[in-house]
């Protein structure tokens, strides 16, 4: 079990400084001027290009140079290290990290390996990793390498929604995935008084956001969804974008998670999978641990309804897993429910069998409400 301990201290952690709106990468150089005065800057091929003129014309009105490092592709040992060396060579004094999960999540650990400030600028808003004090590392083969964590949250963190407008759909809609459950995760540690990632017990701020990211999911998901296929900002776009990124990274960061992420993890062990999303993967764990949980029937149809909604899987068939052994399902239960994985968070002891029988009934549910779905259109 996790360390659940009475009278442990509240905590709250969160970036330093957080900038959403539609033209904000124009106002990159004025946030970041206070921080430093030479930027490493760290993206991928997209992520460099739809930040470029932003960076160039911002920068050049404050003073801020700048260098631009290639994301080799992986948040690995080696790709930091090679990073950290570029860094290094130009004498930069921040960091930069520009894009989606992987090169957002090396730009932090250079910044940590180096002590210096680092700014997170997503050009998706598709999971909740931008706020966090925390990287993903892989293997250079891509393989699951652990969780890296730094003494502090990014220094700033600055959405641009406009260029969340033009990104792909699936991606926006991933991030509602992660962020959906941040409340039903967040409840779970609640109930159960597991300590979050900080080590600390969850403040009533953290909760309060937690559960205002699921309410701005189910008030303006479909409508953003609508935004970004039109490549325009509206306050519904707004609004799940800071449920996405804001919201859902300090209510993970702060309460905790719980089933739907040691699912999420757990699912890397089907091959079958490996083209599916953390979101995606997070959401149909979701709807496992809401079966598990036993919750209320309109709470579990109104998830499984909005899922259907905005495009998220509701079945095994909808992550590439139609036809799954028994076996590889016992394979996932049995990593799902490993001591130190996050379903020890739930309030209730959790077994791979009770697992394993939560998955097949919500695979079962979803394939039933599409079938009623599918009648009625
Ligand atoms: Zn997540």
């Amino acid at each position: 079990m996790n360390i659940h301990m009475e009278n442990r201290p509240y905590i709250f952690i969160s970036p330093s400084k957080y900038v959403q709106g539609a033209g904000a990468i124009f106002e990159l150089g004025a946030h970041l001027r206070p921080l430093g005065v030479n930027a490493l800057v760290i993206g991928g091929k997209n992520g460099l290009e739809v930040t470029r003129e932003g960076r160039a014309r911002s920068f050049a009105e404050r003073g801020v140079r700048q260098t631009e490092a290639p994301f080799g592709g992986e948040s690995s040992d080696s790709e930091i290290d090679r990073l950290t060396g570029l860094l290094r060579a130009a004498a930069c004094d921040i960091v930069v990290g520009c894009g989606g999960g992987k090169a957002i999540d090396s730009a932090k650990a250079v910044a940590a390996a180096a002590d210096l400030p680092v700014a997170i600028v997503p050009t998706v808003a598709s999971n909740d990793s931008p706020c966090s004090a925390l990287s993903v590392i892989y293997g250079d083969d891509g393989s699951f390498a652990g969780i890296r964590t730094f003494k502090r949250n990014p220094d700033l963190v600055l959405v641009d929604t406009a260029i969340i407008a033009r990104s792909p759909v699936r991606q926006l809609v991933s991030g509602m995935g992660d962020a959906l459950a941040t409340w039903y995760e967040a409840d779970a540690c609640l109930r159960s008084g597991a300590l979050n990632v900080s080590g600390g017990a969850v403040t009533l701020a953290a909760a309060a956001l937690a559960a205002l990211c699921r309410d701005t999911l189910f008030k303006n998901g479909p409508d953003a969804v609508a935004a970004c296929r039109g490549n325009i900002v509206t306050p519904a776009l707004e609004r799940v974008v800071e449920a996405n990124t804001l919201l859902s990274g300090l209510g993970f960061e702060s309460a905790g998670v719980a089933l739907a992420h040691a699912l999420s993890e757990a699912f890397s062990s089907m091959p079958c999978m490996h083209g599916y999303t953390h979101g995606e993967k997070v959401a149909f764990g979701l709807l496992v641990q809401l079966t598990l949980e036993n919750a209320p029937d309109g709470e579990l149809g109104r998830v499984y309804g909005f899922c259907r909604e905005v495009g998220l899987p509701t079945t095994l068939g909808e992550l590439g897993a139609a036809g799954a052994d028994a076996d590889s399902l016992w394979t996932v239960a049995e990593i799902a429910a490993e001591p130190g994985r996050p379903s020890d968070n739930l309030p209730f002891p959790v077994t791979a069998d009770s697992i394993l029988r939560a998955i097949i009934e919500a695979d079962a549910t979803g394939r039933k409400s599409g079938d009623v779905h599918n009648d009625r259109s």
